[in-house]
């Protein structure tokens, strides 16, 4: 008898492949990892389920090439998971199974563990005196009773390699192997006393904690969440159990992970994108042999084994980086909350400004509320005013107003926080003489201009050319630039401020590894006074300095065609409040507007994120709009223009064959841009009432409309719950 592996292989086919076993007498079982040949490639695939059949013609099967694990590499729960996931979104198995594991292991890597030495203090004593390292190593390693790793000993007393060798001759330590961890440890600090909100935060997760319970943990800004989640940690490590921990994907890790490395005696490993492949390896493995408590990570560290799952915590839960946009297009809180739910354990999201589908939930009393409503140590939210920028009266896009309250706010030896949306110096460049403008070959964009490395760029394809100095068209010598990005705000704050240091951060200043570290070091430390930014400045940080914070650009989420761009704007006004007067100091915050009354910023501002994001769900409830309706796109570009519409045109009329009153389906329309990178861009638009009936559609029809002809001629993908529908 036969056994016939069904395996999941990394491509874009919505199948999987039958191999044969090699050794049929052994335990094949789901998540086992095998090398096979495929087309005339060798590939990693995943054994999905093994057969034992004799009424199967197994003569045109081939092999398997070689069986790379001994016991499965996922265990059951995270390959379930992995398995929903793709019954979900509609994505190949095999591609899902690729996004979810560390690249060296789905590239076939051994799962070994990397091993390092460590150190342990002897119980004998000596009488002998010692040179001063020597004693001062003693002395940590009395600290830590069960051993320190070699790697922090160098970091506490810096080189002690022969010191530790000569403690060693003298019987007073010794080494042992054992996993390398993938973080240093810091000193201990006391954790402060929470106060009786959060006390009740924490004592009603951890009372449910044996259940699926969703929790919405939504605190003003600075109200001490994270200070919960630390507590949380505390209580489930004493337990021995895990807790995986999600935050989004900008430059607040390490900051982030300080805290708990400070307040915690724990083994805590972190997964995120600015981390060596190697370690990401490590913290994985970690994870799943039960020697990392607490998984610490960006959105794909969702994916983590988990062999003693206790908690899960997602903070900023409203951050759009949770949803991947390429790929395998998954909500990292959605997935979370699919595997709190089957692992029967409690969820955290944590938020000032918590999204409208969270919002909903709550509202449904599926998730329950726990509230923050102090900041914590007593600091005060800010004064929030809009400055009316109606009559066009700015110096390069800053009010006087503005420039006025700056100086204010500096000469009091404060630091004032400025953002603008768009990098760069200015996102229009032409010439008067013949109308000529600077466009994007590739797509129907503007060039954006960057002064600084004397370039014309295009943020949607990444396009450089030189910029011009005479026009291309007419040759005409002068071009004029219009609009502002934070190149010319930093310029023309230098020019009004001369004595002050401004500091830029955007995407172009922080690219190099640690410069974003960096530069908020240098923010806290008081070196620079004026700081521009873009949206990566208003998330989480803590500058206990600034007072001022001005929005330059407030007003293109008023206009957006995105229906979520209004959540997004209240998000994004909440979110910069909260960066103003975070310490002992009052805060102020100003925005520049040419609607100052519009509607919008009288409920932001004076009645608040709840009170706005309890009026947006309603337009949405009215609209039948997510949250309270689902959506699905299907998306397709080709370089021939009328091909991405073809195809739509060929899967609308797939999917009418089955009359479905719960669906309606929208398109072919081509996308708002629908040039990008040289591509035509077209989508088809799915909106139900009713969930099942659009997966039961999209279920009936996918292998026809994989069939089709042109959807091999064409890239295409399909995007469940899109959050951005342009
Ligand atoms: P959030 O995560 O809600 O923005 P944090 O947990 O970062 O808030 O807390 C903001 C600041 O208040 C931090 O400096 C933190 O150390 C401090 N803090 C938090 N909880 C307390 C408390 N109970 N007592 C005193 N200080 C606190
Ligand atoms: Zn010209
Ligand atoms: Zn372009």
């Amino acid at each position: 008898m036969n056994c016939i592996l069904h395996i999941a292989i990394p491509c874009p086919l919505r199948q999987s492949f039958n191999y044969l076993a090699t050794e049929s007498e052994y335990p094949w079982t789901s998540g086992l990892r095998v090398k096979v040949s495929f087309g005339s490639r060798e590939v990693i695939g995943i054994v999905l389920q093994a057969s034992t059949t004799s009424d199967f013609d197994t003569t045109k099967l081939k092999p398997i090439l070689e069986r790379i694990d001994n016991y499965p590499l996922l265990d059951s729960e995270l390959f379930n998971l992995i398995t929903w996931v793709s019954y979900y979104y509609h994505h190949p198995i095999g591609d899902c199974f690729q996004t979810a594991l560390p690249k060296k292991l789905r590239l076939g890597e051994s799962t070994d563990l990397i091993n390092e030495i460590f150190w342990k203090k002897e119980k004998t004593n000596t009488t002998e005196s010692l040179g001063k390292k020597q004693q001062l190593l003693l002395e940590e390693l009395t600290r830590s009773p069960e051993g320190l790793s070699q790697r922090d000993l160098k970091d506490l007393v810096g080189e002690c390699k022969s010191s530790l060798q000569s403690l060693e001759k003298k019987l007073l330590v010794s080494q042992f192997s054992q996993p390398k961890q993938t973080l240093i440890t810091t000193e201990l600090t006391i954790g402060c006393l929470l106060n009786t909100e959060q006390k009740i935060a924490v004592d009603t997760v951890w009372k449910k904690r044996e259940q699926f319970s969703p929790y919405l943990l939504q605190g003003i800004t600075g109200s001490g969440k994270t200070e919960v989640y630390i507590q949380l940690c505390e209580k489930m490590l004493a337990e021995k159990k895990q807790v995986l921990i999600l935050i989004p994907e900008i430059g607040l890790t390490p900051q982030f992970v300080q805290r708990f490395k400070q307040q915690l005696t724990a083994k805590i490993v972190v997964l995120n994108s600015s981390i060596s492949a190697t370690n990401r390896k490590q913290a994985w493995l970690l994870a799943k042999n039960s020697l990392a408590d607490i998984i610490i990570g960006t959105r794909s560290a969702i994916f983590t084994p988990l062999t003693s799952a206790g908690l899960i915590i997602l903070d900023e839960e409203h951050d759009a980086s949770y949803k991947q946009q390429d790929g395998l297009r998954y909500h990292a809180r959605n997935v979370a909350l699919i595997r709190a739910q089957k692992l029967d354990i409690p969820i955290v999201l944590g938020s000032a400004t918590p999204s409208l589908e969270t919002l909903h939930h709550v509202n449904q009393q599926k998730y329950q509320r726990l509230s923050l409503t102090q900041r914590a140590g007593g600091a005060k939210l800010p004064k929030v005013n809009v400055i009316d920028c109606s009559d066009g009266n700015t110096q390069n896009g800053i009010s006087h107003k503005l420039i006025n309250a700056i100086r204010q706010h500096i000469e009091n030896d404060n630091q004032v926080l400025l953002f603008i949306n768009r990098r760069g110096f200015a996102p229009v460049l032409m010439c008067h003489d013949c109308n000529w403008q600077a466009t994007c070959q590739s797509c129907d964009a503007r060039m954006v201009v960057h002064q600084h490395r004397n370039i014309l760029f295009c943020h949607h394809c990444g396009l450089i050319q030189r910029l011009p100095k005479d026009c291309p068209q007419c040759q005409a010598k002068e071009l004029k630039n219009y609009g502002a990005g934070t190149e010319k705000v930093e310029l023309t704050l230098q020019k009004i401020f001369p004595q002050t240091p401004v500091l830029r951060i955007d995407r172009d200043t922080t690219q190099r590894v640690n410069a974003f570290a960096d530069m908020v070091a240098e923010i806290k430390q008081g070196g620079a006074k004026i700081l521009v930014g873009t949206q990566m400045l208003a998330k989480g940080h803590d500058f206990h300095d600034v007072t001022l914070v001005g929005v330059l650009d407030a007003d293109q989420g008023l206009y957006s065609a995105d229906y979520r761009a209004t959540e997004s704007l209240a998000q994004l006004i909440t979110q910069v409040t909260g960066r103003a007067g975070r310490g002992k100091k009052s805060g102020e915050v100003l925005i520049q507007t040419e609607q100052p009354r519009h509607d919008f910023w009288q409920s932001i501002i004076k009645q608040g994120y709840q009170f706005t994001a309890d009026e947006l769900l309603e337009q949405r409830v009215e609209m039948a709009m997510p949250p309270a309706g689902a959506l699905c796109i299907i998306r397709a570009e080709e370089r021939d223009q009328s091909l991405a519409m073809q195809f739509l045109t060929d899967v609308l009329m797939l999917c009418n064959q089955t009359a479905q009153q719960d669906v309606i389906i929208m398109g072919p329309v081509p996308a708002i841009m629908e040039r990008k990178a040289g591509r035509y861009r077209a989508q088809l638009l799915f909106t139900t009432q009713n969930r099942r009936a659009l997966h039961q559609l999209l279920d009936q029809h996918i292998t026809a409309i994989s069939a089709l002809k042109l959807a091999r001629k064409v890239r295409w993908s399909i995007d469940i719950d899109p959050i951005d529908l342009l």
